[in-house]
């Protein structure tokens, strides 16, 4: 099986490959695409760095206190999903009508339990949610009205959609509107901005979340591989914890969280050599564009992407924090 996949490893140095020796214990991403230093002002560039760092600052407190990965995952995607500069919660991108659609996911490596909302307009945050859906019911995706519903049963934060809509989204689409441009995933890179996490505490478990506002533009009702346990997100202690971000079509058609888990699983390749895999070879196959922070049960992470730039950034064991945006 593995003969299938020997292509790959001449793209490995593609990939951002951290050095062996450091156990990484928490890993974000804000979003891939088309993420260029030409477009970039110092001052901007400054900002997405602050809050990437406070968003790894939160999560590895938790973990260094003890707490678990879930928690960790939690407390880094909330400081993402409440900062404006995102493509999830507030900052989200807006749908054809205006309107802000959130999706969000997480999932318990332990367990293999999942939790995940699709299409919420009123939840602050989608993530805490998420993780009710996974703790407080039998089920693992609720949508829509019925799901903001079982936010308010359940005592979450709840807040008129205005809140989610900054100025620059609504440009954006306005601009798309002009642009008379179809709500095709290929024109939605330059949207970028979903939030994910994954995370390892020290009793050795994995988690992984995802939260996003989806594409642009997108039709009301559409639903994004962020929401979808698999394609945009995965956690398995056996193999690996997984978030994704890019054009979420193709994630879900390539289920592309499950691969590098699978990959890993019944190939026996590295989370280095699967993330590869799954990225050069199923999503780019399928003509997706995106990238992936997968985190291995050895702290060893694998950050792979196929488009210009990525927001990313990772804890290592000591609390070293690195922060890196474009792909150089
Ligand atoms: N994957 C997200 C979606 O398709 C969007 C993104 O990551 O930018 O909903």
């Amino acid at each position: 099986m593995a003969l299938g996949f020997s292509g790959v490893f001449g793209l490995v140095q593609l990939a951002q490959a951290q050095p062996d020796t450091v156990r990484i214990v928490l890993a974000i991403h804000g979003g891939a695409g088309t993420i260029t230093r030409a477009q970039m002002t110092p001052e901007r560039e400054q900002q997405y760095r602050e809050a990437l760092r406070q968003a790894l600052q939160e999560g590895y407190a938790v973990l260094q206190a003890g707490g678990s990965s879930l928690d960790a995952v939690v407390a880094a995607i909330r400081v993402l999903e409440d900062s404006p500069l995102f493509n999830a919660g507030r900052g989200a991108v807006l749908n054809r009508d205006g309107v802000a659609e959130l999706d969000a996911t997480i999932m318990d490596g332990r367990t293999l339990k999942a939790g995940a909302v699709a299409g919420v307009q009123t939840v602050k945050n989608p993530i805490l949610l998420a993780r009710r859906v996974m703790e407080a019911t039998p089920h693992v995706l609720l949508i829509g009205r019925a799901a903001e519903a079982f936010a308010q049963e359940q005592g979450l934060e709840i807040v008129p959609n205005e809140y989610f809509i900054v100025p620059e989204r609504r440009l954006q689409l306005q601009r798309l509107r002009e642009q008379g441009i179809g709500i095709v995933p290929e024109e939605a890179s330059s949207t970028y901005g979903t939030v994910g996490a994954v995370a390892l505490d020290r009793r050795g478990n994995l988690a992984a979340g995802t939260s996003t506002g989806g594409l642009m533009g997108k039709l009301p009702g559409r639903v994004g591989d962020s929401a979808i346990i698999g394609a945009g997100t995965y956690a398995d202690n056996a193999t690996c914890a997984v978030s994704t971000t890019g054009q979420g079509e193709y994630f879900i058609r390539g289920v592309v969280a499950h691969e590098i888990a699978a990959l890993m699983k019944y190939a026996s390749l590295s989370v280095q050599q699967a993330a590869s895999a799954a990225i050069y070879g199923t999503l780019a196959g399928l003509g997706g564009q995106g990238g992936v922070i997968a985190l291995d049960r050895n702290g060893q992470l694998a950050v792979v992407f196929n488009t210009e730039g990525m927001y990313r950034g990772y804890v290592d064991e000591h609390g070293h924090i690195t922060i890196q945006i474009y792909r150089d």
